[in-house]
């Protein structure tokens, strides 16, 4: 048995799911943060590249974030709620695993 784990897995993955059912819902605001359990994590959207989304939720009191790959466009996708800042680093992830799946080349 062991002890000191102060981070249930499985209460992180409620926590995860109970995000995504609000955002399936078309809650996008105001929803209960899992860290700081204020009603403060809103959701942003990235669009980093033609059939790639990713949805994430931001605690605006504490420094929780998650980020959610999306296989197509979220229901509630709205070009309003992109994100900049969010979609740049999207952007570089994408390109980043781009080049790691592509054989070296020789020259
Ligand atoms: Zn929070």
């Amino acid at each position: 048995m062991q002890a000191g784990n102060s981070r249930d897995p499985n209460s992180d993955v409620s926590a995860r799911l109970a995000l995504l059912r609000s955002v399936e819902s078309g809650v996008l605001d105001s929803i209960p943060c899992p860290q700081c359990h204020s009603n403060s994590v809103s959701v942003w959207f990235t669009h980093p590249s033609l059939n790639e989304y990713r949805t994430w939720f931001v605690c605006s009191r504490c420094a929780f974030q998650m980020r959610v790959q999306n296989s197509e466009r979220p229901a509630y996708f709205s070009a309003d709620r992109v994100d900049a800042r969010l979609e740049e680093y999207d952007s570089e992830i994408l390109r980043k695993c781009r080049l790691a799946d592509s054989p070296p080349q020789n020259k």
